[in-house]
């Protein structure tokens, strides 16, 4: 049996972001925490890869500075309903850096070794023991013994599942798709080359039909909310190894599940088709994304969930920044019961829902259940279209830039 003070199980931004808190916050904690990652980097993460304002202010904050990874900028983000909306932009910067996770999280996670902190990658947690006195975490590769141990393991983690199975857990559907910029070049580039991420940073578009029309901007499409999906269909700019692409997505917090709803796919496709884009032509993969309800539970003694295994943004379905401010939030928790010698982490969910993150992602939530409820069309032309000014006030002070406040 191998003996740690502190496993992190989920190398993700969550996972990450702890380490890298702790060894900011609490330096002599750092050679007793050991990360546990399933797969090896750099690993694909299906994942529209879009970073707001706050995952850079964290990273910022860490001494991170994440323009190294490739990114694409969006200088606009659209909110529409049918094609048309508001939009938001922030002078002298982008609103949005769109990166690839097998690229930004295998930067990250590079950062967090350069810190002295150990990842063990390729072992697979397989049952989470929690008794008084220690934390027993069993691998494919033999058990280890902790005193804390982070549940950093994404929306299907098994830390969750051994230690609170019966925790409600709120599920969102998400689809997502890569197309290059222009539909009559059917094909996508080859994997990204690890060994050439730092050279290929800021892709050039070509001037194809939607480089031209959209280059440099995020769309965000609310129409599905009408057929009962409670989401939204977006298309992001990306690239991947070094050439231009889009990325478009849809994503439904299942609010609406008991009411009868199309295929994902359809809405998918006739966005899509809107620009020439046949959605049968490329690879669709989809993933869950496990939300956050201000009455998720986050914590039993000795362990804590952060990420989406505590649950991410309901409303549209952002993890990323989420995932880095729980890490902080996370890490501060415990420093601190090593400093009292005392880890029930009872006061762990009490502390997330006051905090900046916390607030922000309460607000999400109570818009998430006012937009995917309130579905008529009147409503969604009212939110996105009529009171644009007002919405933009309050989604600037309630739903973004919580970062700063951390
Ligand atoms: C299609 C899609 C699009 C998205 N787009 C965006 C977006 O544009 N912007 C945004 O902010 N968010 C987006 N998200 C959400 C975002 O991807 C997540 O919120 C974020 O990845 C959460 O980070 P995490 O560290 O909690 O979990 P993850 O990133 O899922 O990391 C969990 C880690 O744990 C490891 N792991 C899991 N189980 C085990 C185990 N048993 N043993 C060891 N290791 C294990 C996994 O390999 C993984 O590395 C999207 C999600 C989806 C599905």
């Amino acid at each position: 049996m191998y003996k740690h003070d502190i496993i992190i199980i989920g190398g993700g931004p969550s996972g990450l972001s702890t380490a890298l808190h702790l060894a900011r916050d609490f330096p002599q904690l750092t050679p007793r925490i050991l990360i546990l990652e399933k797969a090896r980097y750099p690993r694909p993460k299906l994942c529209a890869g879009g970073l707001v304002i706050d995952a850079e202010i964290i990273l910022q904050q860490l001494g991170l500075d994440v323009s190294e990874v490739p990114h694409v900028d969006a200088e606009r983000i659209h909110f529409d309903f049918e094609a048309r909306g508001l939009n938001i932009r922030v002078p002298k910067r982008h609103v949005l850096r769109v990166i690839r996770r097998d690229e930004f999280d295998n930067w990250l996670a590079r950062k967090t070794e350069s810190r002295g902190i150990e990842i063990r990658e390729g072992i697979t947690v397989k049952n989470i023991i929690a008794d008084g006195d220690c934390v027993i975490v069993e691998t494919d590769q033999g058990n280890f013994r902790a005193q804390v141990v982070v549940g950093a393991d994404g929306s299907n983690g098994i830390t969750r599942r051994c230690l609170l199975p019966k925790a409600e857990v709120h599920t969102a559907r998400v689809l997502e798709v890569i197309t290059p910029t222009d539909p009559h070049r059917q094909s996508v580039p080859p994997p990204p080359n690890p060994t050439n991420w730092l050279v290929n940073k800021h892709p050039e578009f070509s001037s194809s039909y939607l480089g031209a029309a959209r280059r440099g901007h995020a769309y965000f499409d609310f129409f599905p909310v009408q057929a009962n999906i409670a989401g939204y269909v977006w298309d992001f700019p990306t690239q991947v190894n070094g050439e231009a692409m889009r990325c478009w997505g849809i994503y439904d917090t299942n609010i609406l599940a008991s009411e009868k709803r199309p295929q994902l796919k359809e809405l998918l496709a006739k966005e899509m088709s809107r620009f020439g884009f046949d959605l049968n032509l490329y690879e669709i993969k989809g993933h869950p994304i496990r939300w956050f309800s201000p009455t998720n539970e986050m914590s039993v003694p000795r362990v804590l969930l952060v990420g989406d295994a505590a649950g991410a943004d309901p409303f549209l379905g952002e993890g990323i920044s989420i995932a880095l401010g729980y890490g902080r939030l996370a890490a501060r928790e415990i420093g601190e019961a090593f400093q009292r010698n005392e880890f029930s982490f009872n006061g762990y969910r009490r502390r997330v829902l006051g905090s900046a993150l916390g607030q922000a992602l309460i607000a999400r939530w109570i818009v998430a259940h006012i937009v995917y409820l309130f579905k008529w069309k009147w409503f969604q032309i009212l939110i996105w279209r009529i009171l644009k000014p007002f919405v933009v006030l309050l989604a600037w002070i309630f739903i973004l830039n919580w970062g700063k406040r951390m």
